[in-house]
């Protein structure tokens, strides 16, 4: 039995976490959950699965209205939820599927307190990377941070199977999202509707908006360099729009080992929960034969300019990263909230990066004063287009 909190338990990762939990009930309890405004499903998750604790970042406790058969867990509100459920509470896993940065402080808290770290949230080693992986340094126990974006779950599985040999290349592969075949021109009029409407996976707004300007794949370029101690060059990009290879790892005898299966998100989110073991999930079997073939092909740098700059992040080190993950969490907002065009996204994050200059995120205070800075930016920017 592994006891897990889950912050972010009402998103797409977080409900698919508790759908595997709730298929193995002997093999998981669930210490705590945490949600931002979405009382409702919440409240029902608490209901049928009954953790220790159970919070809300977004709502006071006057708002909240907790119903009485529900009082019988602690209640946090505000900040205080995600760091109490990450590192207050008593439990062996603490699954980060929180969406942005915020997800930062509740995986220190975590590390801190001992917990490993199934990581959902992208953001927070993008914008922390030096942190994060500086507090899971210690692996005598076993691993203690273990990649659930599929992507890296593929590499992390690729390199387990390769028993220590060093690799020499990492294939991230990439869907291409919605607008991989259209021009630059059809891009500036693409609607959120259609940003929304992503080919192979669904997933909450934030990141499906992000798969479609490819800002996803620069964050996710970022977070290999991190995870697996990867120089920029070491890391290919490849389009792939089957979405069946979900990432790839070359060696120096010219091996390349991939891991496949159906895009389906409860499989590597299984597998970090679980891990080591394999588990039951109910997703469906890759079926090759009605798939048929497998492509793959170059980003073109003109139409999906993220790419680019998630190189340029790593080579400019110190904050890069962290505020090209702030300037992007703006413009996505920005662009769901139809304020900006689809294209100004990339355009507000280049424009940012310009203006802010070299700046240093070796402390927690520097990464977050580099944060708040490039949002200042990036929102000044967008409040004159
Ligand atoms: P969702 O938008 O579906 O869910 C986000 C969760 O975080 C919800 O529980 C939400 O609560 C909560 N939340 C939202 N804003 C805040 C906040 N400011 N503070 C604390 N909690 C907040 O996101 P996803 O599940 O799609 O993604 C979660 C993370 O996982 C992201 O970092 C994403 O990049 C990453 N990821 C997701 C994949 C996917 O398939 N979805 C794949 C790979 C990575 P509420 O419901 O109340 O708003
Ligand atoms: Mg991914």
């Amino acid at each position: 039995m592994r006891t897990i909190s889950i912050l972010g338990s009402t998103g797409s990762i977080g409900t698919q976490a508790l759908a595997i939990a709730a298929l193995h009930p002997g093999m998981f309890r669930i210490a705590a959950l945490t949600a931002h405004s979405n009382t409702r499903l919440l409240f029902e998750q608490v209901r049928a699965f009954r953790p220790q604790m159970a919070g809300l970042t977004g709502i006071s406790a006057a708002e909240a209205e907790i119903p009485d058969d529900l009082r019988f867990c602690d209640w946090r509100f505000g900040e205080e939820a995600l760091l109490c459920a990450a590192g207050g509470v008593p439990c062996d896993d603490v699954l980060v599927s929180v969406v942005g940065m915020v997800g930062l402080p509740a995986v220190l808290a975590a590390r801190k307190a001992g917990r490993r770290v199934l990581l959902a949230n992208k953001e927070a080693l993008v914008a922390g990377g030096k942190l994060v992986m500086a507090c899971c340094a210690d692996a005598s126990e076993g691993p203690v941070l273990i990649p659930v974006d599929s992507e890296h779950s593929a590499i992390y599985q690729c390199l387990k199977a390769a028993q220590g040999n060093p690799y020499e290349a990492i294939l991230l592969t990439a869907s291409g999202g919605p607008f991989r075949n259209y021009t630059r021109e059809q891009l500036r009029n693409v609607t959120l509707a259609q940003a929304l409407a992503h080919p192979n996976w669904s997933m909450g707004a934030k990141i499906t908006v992000d798969s479609a300007s490819m800002f996803n794949k620069a964050l996710e370029i970022i977070e290999a360099r991190w995870l697996f101690d990867a120089k920029p060059e070491q890391i290919e990009v490849l389009i792939h729009p089957q979405s069946i290879v979900h990432s790839m790892v070359r060696f120096r005898d010219g091996a390349v080992l991939a891991q496949l299966g159906a895009p389906d998100m409860r499989v590597p989110i299984a597998y970090a929960m679980a891990y080591p073991q394999r588990i039951e999930t109910a997703a469906p079997q890759a079926d090759f034969t009605a798939i048929g073939q497998c492509t793959f092909s170059a980003v073109d740098p003109e139409r999906f300019p993220a790419v680019g700059m998630a190189y340029e992040a790593l080579k400019a080190g110190g904050a890069a990263a962290c505020m090209l993950n702030a300037a992007n969490e703006e413009a996505n907002a920005g662009f769901r909230a139809g304020r900006i065009g689809f294209l100004q996204i990339g355009e507000i994050v280049t424009e940012t990066l310009q203006r802010m200059g070299d700046q240093a995120a070796d402390t927690l205070e520097q990464v977050y004063a580099a944060d708040a800075a490039s949002r200042r930016t990036a929102r000044e920017i967008m409040e004159k287009l």
